[in-house]
């Protein structure tokens, strides 16, 4: 798991928060009990739902059973874009499958990563990795759930491809990264923008200011964890209850009261996830 810094305290409680992408099986839950207890604790302080994201078709079955065992927990199912060379025909009919449970709220994660190809053994190539988006774009439409986008170095793409196939009804668009351009760019398209500890980041520049132009009813929150933990725990293991300190600084950022903006993101995610 995450490097040798000791988990982050717990922050004061801002309710209620749904993060809105998280991973409970790298975050270290097992069982119905080992996700308990993290959605406990991310509860203590106001977290109270969380959408667990899938990355391989391992990870999407045990997401589901995630979202099963726990009334809390909403899975999110897909192959991962640098996964994208594992999509045949058996993982496309499982896949379709999983994101038929009433307890998946959307497809993802998928979309396009223009970093890994050429540094990650195995990673599939950008070609594959389009063909692949097509796929779970065209799946998000056909059982109408929410498509949730990874992004990476792909801005350009992502909107072309995004325009090229026909968006689904919600477009989310998960640890936005990228700068005000793109962020205008896709509230324009009526996308929604899901923001993670990055936002935190005091080196973040162009990403703090994008964080600033989007309207209040296309925002998310989320944590990403085990990933990304928010300022001043960069490089501690992340978990669904750090999600407070990423709301707070997001809020100083748009000039909001981190309780209004805590209601906001969660009236979205229930609109968005239907949950
Ligand atoms: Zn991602
Ligand atoms: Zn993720």
């Amino acid at each position: 798991m995450s490097a040798g810094r000791p988990a982050p305290e717990l922050p004061e409680p801002l309710s209620p928060i749904v993060d809105a992408h998280t991973h409970l099986d790298a975050c270290g839950a097992t069982d119905a009990a080992s996700t308990a207890a993290i959605v406990d604790r991310a509860a203590s302080v106001g977290v109270g739902r969380v959408v667990t994201v899938a990355d391989d078709l391992a990870a999407a079955r045990w997401a589901v059973r995630a979202a099963h065992w726990d009334d809390r927990v909403f899975a999110a199912v897909a192959l991962h874009p640098t996964r994208a060379n594992a999509l045949d025909d058996e993982a496309k009919a499982e896949l379709e499958r999983l994101a038929d449970d009433p307890r998946v709220v959307a497809v993802g994660e998928t979309g396009l990563d223009y970093y890994w190809p050429g540094k990650l053994e195995g990673c599939a190539d950008i070609e594959t990795q389009i063909e692949g988006f097509r796929w779970h774009i065209d799946l998000a439409k056909r059982i109408r759930k929410p498509l949730m986008i990874h992004n990476r170095e792909a801005d350009h793409d992502l909107l072309t491809v995004l325009l090229d196939e026909g968006a689904p009804d919600t477009v989310i668009f998960h640890c936005f990264s990228s700068d005000t351009n793109m962020a205008l760019s896709c509230v324009a398209e009526g996308y929604v923008l899901s923001f993670s500890g990055t936002v935190s980041f005091k080196n973040a520049h162009e990403l703090r200011e994008a964080a600033k132009v989007v309207p209040d009813d296309q925002i998310l929150v989320e944590t990403d964890a085990p990933y990304l933990t928010p300022h001043p725990f960069r490089g501690a293991p992340n978990e669904p209850y750090c999600l407070p300190y990423t709301v707070r600084a997001l809020a100083g950022l748009r000039g909001q009261d981190p309780v209004e903006l805590a209601k906001i993101t969660t009236a979205n995610a229930r609109r968005v996830y239907r949950i």
